[in-house]
């Protein structure tokens, strides 16, 4: 509809960025507009409703761009949110999951008490790409016995096997890679 169409067209293409051969969406403008930017989370709602298993009762956001748009979606929600973070950033007790990036190994982490085993959790992201990085937030989620465990991204970049590693996330907008 409209206002899909507005919200697509605020994204920017990056060729080359931040390596060759990468195409980077940006979704970050469709935040300087007030009006854009609450029909994205209005969107947004309406998808994650439509399509989980309700009541949600949390909403995780990835780092970094998670952290923007997860705790509006959680508010609208009625549910909390908890943030999944590099490490390093969190304080107390800590649950963590290591896992392959393309170059390397990548390590997540989560309060330990941010989950409670049985809850409803969506997990959110803006893009998914090689799906690598919300496949390993995903078993952190099933690692405390969350259950089930949602995922669901602004955009998905086609051709990159993100389907493959997490075939159930929900994607509003669907992008060739
Ligand atoms: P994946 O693990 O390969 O699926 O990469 C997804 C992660 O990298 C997400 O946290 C995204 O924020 C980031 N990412 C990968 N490609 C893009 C892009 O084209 N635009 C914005 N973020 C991206």
């Amino acid at each position: 509809d409209d206002h899909l169409a507005r919200i697509a067209a605020s994204f920017t293409i990056h060729p080359d960025f931040p390596i060759k051969g990468v195409n980077f969406r940006n979704i970050l403008p469709v935040m300087r507009d007030p009006q854009l930017f609450g029909w994205l989370i209005d969107e947004c709602v309406a998808r994650i409703k439509d399509k989980f298993s309700q009541p949600i009762d949390l909403v995780i956001g990835l780092e970094a761009r998670g952290f923007l748009f997860g705790p509006a979606i959680a508010l609208r929600l009625n549910c909390g949110f908890a943030p999944i973070r590099k490490p390093g950033k969190l304080p107390g007790k800590l649950a963590t999951v290591s896992f392959k990036k393309e170059y390397g190994e990548d390590v997540f982490e989560i309060e330990e008490d941010a989950i409670m085993p049985g809850q409803r959790i969506v997990i959110v992201d803006d893009v998914l790409a090689t799906g690598g990085t919300l496949r390993a937030a995903t078993q952190l989620m099933e690692q405390r016995k969350a259950l089930p465990v949602g995922t669901f991204v602004i955009v998905e970049l086609l051709g990159l096997g993100g389907r493959n590693r997490v075939p159930s996330c929900e994607a509003l907008f669907s992008f060739s890679g």
